[in-house]
């Protein structure tokens, strides 16, 4: 019958077409393992990057392709790995879920859940590592991000689709500033990721119940590396977070993410870089620790119109050690984002919190997204504050003072204290030009430093109660005319008749 020749030939052809898929190249034997790298004989055919599965579900990255060996960084423990165990190649690079799924879940650097809530549901998994859009897709800074923080907002505003740095010593309140920030987008339809690295397990559950308070968690995602996990785990932590963003950024959406913080991403890089035998340059960072962080924070940026509008704003924070800014990656990250908000330990002792230093901090773009109103109350606050830091230095060596350095230092002083500003309580763009207009225009530079919150708080109740056209006309038109500037005169006249 024709159909056994049919079938006979057919049969034939396959088998001449078989080739043997498991290669030896496709398998490679462990030969030495520990500290969480192993190094593998006999992977021939293994890529950079490429994910490698080791027997009981534990997986590696491919670091290092030497001669006859390559190493790899474990992405789980070790110690159920020998010397002796098969390797295989996946073919694939190492991928993370992305997704609304991921919304209101703490994940691990693999994007797997570590908060007892069940399975992610993914839209789709990205690579971690994905090249920075290029610069025909991108569109400069034109909104502002709000923190909701006056210091920042006013002096140092943030775009959407901007990189600033947050810097400062231990204990400066770099993590409040994220936090608050996050906080200020409900409602703003701004994705938060809130990326930990190498931080206590401790601060992460109070970080979720604080968000969770404020009714910021719904909005948010946490990829928590801790300080208990293994270096390779830091290391890729940042990287999973953003391409989580990517996929929001892509789809038209603004994504904020905080990379808290990049010195420890450093530190644990080097300690994989060494364990893997890479040379060590300045002080012990291997040679590539700029590329490090320079790849990450390319990927933050304002996608155009045509490519759907979004955008990902990048919060790393770095810290110092002894306010020293000129250290080496301290200096790396300064000159790869786009300006700092440095905050400082002598300020946050002096009670001046959130301790922002005017002077050592900028927003390169930021200001070009600032609101018009921001602009014109703002305006010279950077500078008003520049002459009382001096003014203040000058005074203390003499008594006797003119009129004119007197009304600077009265008028620094109140501004220092306006700037002032409790943590979880990020104010709306209305509000805080509304305070700032008020202190500038001079109008409460007699009332006693330690009155001036309070009588703030009364007067914008003032404005609330009797004048909240104030509010629609900031809202509506950006814009601070003549006639909302009466406004709130009339108000603050009020207040502070009712003071006396
Ligand atoms: P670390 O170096 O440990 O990460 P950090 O620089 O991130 O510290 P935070 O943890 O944010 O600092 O803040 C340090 C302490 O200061 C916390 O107890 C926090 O509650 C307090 N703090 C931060 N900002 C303010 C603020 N604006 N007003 C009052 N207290 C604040
Ligand atoms: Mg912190």
């Amino acid at each position: 019958m024709a159909d056994i020749d049919q079938i006979t030939n057919l049969i034939k052809k396959e088998i001449s077409s078989y080739e043997d898929k498991i290669e030896t190249s496709d398998v490679g034997t462990v030969v030495s393992v520990g500290d969480g790298i192993a190094t593998i004989y006999g992977l021939d055919k293994a890529m950079y990057g490429e994910l490698l599965e080791f027997p009981n579900h534990v997986y590696g990255m491919v670091m290092n392709l030497n001669e006859d060996s390559v190493g790899c960084v474990l992405l789980g423990k070790d110690s159920t790995i020998f010397e002796g165990d098969p390797v295989k190649l996946t073919g694939k690079v190492v991928s993370v879920p992305v997704g609304d799924g991921l919304l209101g879940r703490v994940v691990n650097a693999l994007g797997e859940p570590i908060d007892g809530n069940g399975e992610i549901v993914a839209t789709d998994t990205y690579p971690i590592e994905s090249p920075a859009p290029g610069i025909m897709t991108r569109e400069s800074v034109n909104e502002p991000l709000e923190t909701g923080i006056k210091a920042i907002d006013s002096m140092i505003p943030i775009g959407k689709g901007q990189r600033e740095l947050l810097i400062g010593d231990r204990q400066t309140g770099k993590t409040a500033i994220a936090i608050d920030t996050i906080i200020n987008q409900k409602g703003k339809d701004v994705i938060c990721i809130y990326c930990a690295i190498g931080q206590k397990n401790s601060t992460i559950a109070q970080i979720v119940s604080k968000l969770k308070d404020h009714g910021a968690f719904d909005y948010t995602v946490i990829v928590n590396a801790s300080a208990s996990e293994s270096a390779p785990m830091l290391y890729v932590a940042p990287y999973a977070a953003t391409s989580m963003g990517e996929y929001w950024e892509k789809n038209g959406k603004n994504v904020l993410i905080i990379y808290d913080d990049l010195s420890k991403h450093a530190v644990a890089y080097r300690a994989l870089s060494l364990l893997l035998k890479r040379s060590p340059g300045r002080e012990a960072y291997p040679g590539d620790i700029f590329y490090l962080h320079s790849r990450l924070l390319e990927r933050s940026c304002k996608l155009n119109k045509e490519y759907g509008g979004g955008s990902m704003t990048a919060l790393p924070i770095v810290e110092t050690q002894a306010g020293d800014i000129s250290a080496y990656i301290p200096t790396n990250v300064i000159s790869i984002t786009d300006g700092q908000i440095f905050l400082t330990t002598d300020l946050f002792n002096q009670g001046q919190r959130p301790a922002v230093d005017s002077g050592l901090s900028v927003s390169r773009v930021g200001s070009s997204a600032q609101i018009k109103a921001m602009k014109k109350v703002a305006s010279s606050l950077k500078i008003e504050l520049a002459n009382y830091n001096e003014m203040l230095d000058f005074s203390r060596f003499g008594s006797d003072l003119d009129p004119t350095t007197k009304s600077i230092l009265q008028h620094g002083g109140v501004l220092m204290e306006v700037l002032k500003q409790k943590q979880y309580s990020p104010l709306s763009m209305e509000d805080e030009v509304i305070e700032i207009y008020v202190a500038q225009s001079h109008q409460i530079d007699n009332v006693e430093l330690k009155k001036i919150a309070s009588v703030l708080e009364k007067i914008r109740s003032h404005i609330k109660a009797n004048h909240n056209e104030v509010y629609t006309a900031i809202k509506e038109t950006k814009l601070l005319s003549d006639e909302t500037k009466a406004l709130i005169d009339d108000s603050v006249k009020a207040i502070l008749e009712s003071l006396e």
